[in-house]
């Protein structure tokens, strides 16, 4: 698909940046083997029966000619490690690289922890690790977090070295990649949160955004949708929550990359109103 002048002209007309490809590219028409899957083009991370049609998850649905994947309902667990509450940042990080808290440790090619400054002002949770976050040991480093950095930098944010006003904290729901990108299942989920509850008491960011549905459902605790999330402001562990779409959706449905710029505004709105009232002014 491309984009036809009118529609350039309309996202225009609505303020919106460009921080999404101007040429869209393709969704993967036939698949290749589940390992070999991009971020953008893995199979879906939602049942199509539990998708809400105004807020999916991640990353693309494949072709008919994708190699069924077997149903897994069922998390293999293991011990959970103690005293995560009490952490600081060395431990948490061994911590985490050596957990078998669950199966998807048997699989991993590494954990990927969270990337950014410790003391953020914004601290961004997506939901798992894909093939390349595995592969290189950083969240969103696929087409979806190249997005995402285009993103960050229209509201002058940055992944990369900056003061703690501009260089966020990205860290995932899941530090390990679940096989062939599936769902995360709801007890893995639980046996990793633990690690980014430490994470977000050890940042102290003036707001989260959650992007995607397995991020905002599972911190916020709810199986709404985003599209009923959206628009007002959450709180876990007393810090602001702002929800959003997860970038890898909007790789496939650039047409809500409006929604998302709303998002952000309101975040760095409140953001801004939060770093006033600290200073004073
Ligand atoms: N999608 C996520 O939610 N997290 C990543 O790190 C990469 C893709």
């Amino acid at each position: 698909m491309r984009w036809t002048e009118r529609q350039l002209a309309m996202l225009r007309e609505m303020g919106v940046p460009p921080f999404w490809p101007t040429e869209p590219v393709a969704v993967a028409v036939a698949a290749p083997a589940p390992d070999a899957v991009s971020v953008a083009a893995q199979p879906p991370r939602t049942p199509p029966a539990a998708r809400p049609a105004s807020a999916p998850a991640a990353p693309a649905r494949p072709s008919a000619a994708a190699p069924a994947l077997p149903a897994v309902s069922e998390a293999i667990l293991g011990p959970r490690p103690v005293g995560v509450d009490t952490m600081d940042w060395p431990t948490l990080r061994d911590t985490v690289a050596g957990c078998q808290a669950c199966g998807l440790c048997q699989s991993r090619k590494q954990t990927v922890f969270g990337t950014g400054h410790t003391q953020a002002r914004w601290m961004l949770v997506g939901e798992a690790p894909g093939e390349q976050e595995d592969r290189q040991g950083e969240p969103f480093v696929g087409r979806a977090g190249q997005l995402l950095d285009r993103m960050l930098a229209a509201v002058g944010l940055t992944r990369s070295e900056a003061p703690p006003e501009q260089q966020v904290y990205i860290a995932n729901v899941l530090k390990c990649r679940p096989p062939a990108n599936r769902n995360p299942l709801p007890q893995e989920v639980a046996q990793c949160e633990p690690f980014l509850l430490r994470q977000m008491a050890l940042v102290q960011p003036d707001l989260i955004l959650a992007m995607g549905r397995f991020a905002v459902q599972s911190l916020l605790k709810t199986s709404e949708p985003i599209g009923k999330l959206r628009g007002r402001v959450h709180e876990v562990q007393g810090i602001p929550v702002v929800v959003t779409y997860h970038p890898a959706y909007l790789l496939r449905n650039p047409a809500d990359k409006a929604l998302v710029w709303d998002d952000l505004c309101r975040a760095r709105e409140l953001q801004l109103s939060r770093a006033a009232a600290r200073s004073g002014t």
